[in-house]
């Protein structure tokens, strides 16, 4: 691997970088790690895995298998992830109580790495929020959320500075903020090209300006989490200085395991910082610290204009499509109808007023001339089910479906039918007696040849 021209030296003050374990472990095969949908998990999943020591879910694979041809992928049964950043799973238990209600942003969230692993640990009558600025993201976040199938996340599309309307709104701040990318050039190495010191400086800028943004937004004793997964001091332990000097915060210490490998810095304004290298832990390079917010921040109050709501036919007639165990609420979202939890409506129609909300919830359809079109996401969804039986794929019909072709089942009634892989719901087909229409949505479809 040819590192870009002034890499390794950019490195060499800093701690735990080790020149020659640094190059070898670039040179190494690169480690394939999951994580587990515990919302969706198989008893006979992750028996004879390594799992990754600091996190519940997270497992490695001895290989890497061809994901995109794994129908349980596309069901949502789990998400390809870098094992540093499941760190973010510790930042969270070691500093919140996770039983509580908290309302949460994950500001920079496409694809949905760390927003699938914050809505596995929170709380389900807590709030997620994932936001992400950059239109052409947003469709892999909302794909990503909608198969990993929770009912309490929201999806925004804001710039930072959106935020400052909610004052205090969330207890916990996840910004896994845009940077040089040195830590995963094992794993891409085409993100080498891009990689100068002029671009660092560009990050570092941009990183002060999403944090400063977004700062009202945090309440008081409210916890930030940072990330990045650059090498780099001025993306990282610079930031964390940044951030003592310019905010009323406290660094919030973190317990690693020793054997975990991962690297305690304290920053010289004696910050607590945490890095992942990948010659000492086995995964690619994340850094990642923890603040408290200490001073006082006013606290927007919850008032809404009760808009966006269905009416009572239309709730009665969702009545034959939709079984839940828990009670559920119910919001337009343009031309669709979406279930939220009753305790989260207030929440997401005062969202929907004053941010940008690309979804919420689970959107279970839409009603067209009396008849129910049932959305992906009422097929992925864990919290509620269709009315109606699963009705089960094998592989092969299950790779077809998720290509969106035609095929043909045997012994199913007309209409539509919710289809699905090893008892996990995939999505929607119409059947009319002698062929069937795939609802698979375009562009989710498999297209690769294998
Ligand atoms: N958290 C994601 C995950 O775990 O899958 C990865 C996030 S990636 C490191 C950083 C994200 O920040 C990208 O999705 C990028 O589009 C977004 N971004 C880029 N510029 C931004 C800006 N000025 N403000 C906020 N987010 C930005």
């Amino acid at each position: 691997m040819e590192f870009p021209s002034g890499f390794l030296q950019h490195l060499a003050s800093l701690p735990d970088y080790e020149a020659s374990l640094f190059e070898q472990a670039h040179h190494a095969e690169v480690p394939v790690s999951i994580r587990y949908n515990p919302s969706k998990k198989k008893s006979s999943a992750s028996t004879e895995l390594t799992s990754v020591p600091w996190t519940t879910e997270g497992y490695y694979l001895p290989s890497r298998p061809l994901f995109t041809m794994d129908p349980l992928l596309h069901a949502g049964a789990y998400y390809v992830q870098e094992a540093g950043s499941m760190l973010l799973e510790q930042a969270l238990k070691q500093s919140v109580d996770l039983n509580q209600s908290l309302k949460v942003l994950d500001l920079c969230a496409a694809p949905g790495g760390k927003s699938t692993l914050l809505q596995s640990l929170l709380s389900a009558n807590s709030l997620l929020v994932a936001n992400e600025v950059i239109q052409s993201r947003v469709n892999i976040l909302k794909e990503n959320l909608i198969k990993w199938g929770g009912m309490n996340v929201v999806i925004t599309q804001n710039d930072p500075k959106d935020f400052q309307v909610l004052p205090g709104f969330f207890e916990v701040m996840v910004i896994d903020a845009p940077c040089s990318g040195s830590g995963l050039f094992r794993r891409d190495p085409s993100a080498m090209q891009e990689w100068s010191l002029s671009a660092i400086q560009l990050c570092v800028e941009r990183q002060r300006r999403i944090i400063a943004d977004t700062w009202s937004a945090l309440s008081t004793d409210g916890i930030l989490v940072y990330a990045t997964c650059s090498f780099s001091k001025e993306e990282n332990e610079a930031q964390v200085d940044w951030i003592l000097n310019q905010f009323d915060v406290e660094s919030v210490p973190l317990k690693m395991q020793e054997q975990w490998g991962i690297r305690q810095t304290i920053t010289e304004n004696h910050g607590y910082a945490y890095r992942c290298w990948p010659h000492l832990s086995k995964g690619e390079g994340f850094f990642m610290a923890v603040f408290r917010k200490k001073s006082i921040q006013e606290v927007i109050p919850i008032k809404t204009k009760n808009k966006n709501l269905i009416t009572a036919a239309t709730a009665q007639s969702l009545a034959s499509f939709v079984q839940s165990s828990i009670s559920l609420s119910w919001v337009m979202q343009g031309k669709y109808i979406a279930a939220v939890l009753p305790e989260h409506l207030s929440l997401i129609q005062f969202l929907m007023e004053r941010l940008r909300v690309r979804y919420a919830g689970v959107e279970a359809g839409q009603l067209l001339h009396n008849e129910w079109i049932p959305e992906p996401a009422l097929a992925l969804a864990s919290a509620m089910q269709p009315n109606r039986e699963l009705v089960e794929l094998d592989e092969n019909k299950a790779i077809a479906f998720l290509r969106k072709e035609s095929f043909m089942i045997e012994g199913v009634s007309k209409g539509w039918q919710w289809v699905g892989y090893q008892s996990l719901g995939l999505g929607w087909i119409k059947f009319l007696g002698n062929r069937l229409n795939n609802y698979h949505p375009s562009s989710w479809r498999i297209r690769m040849n294998a």
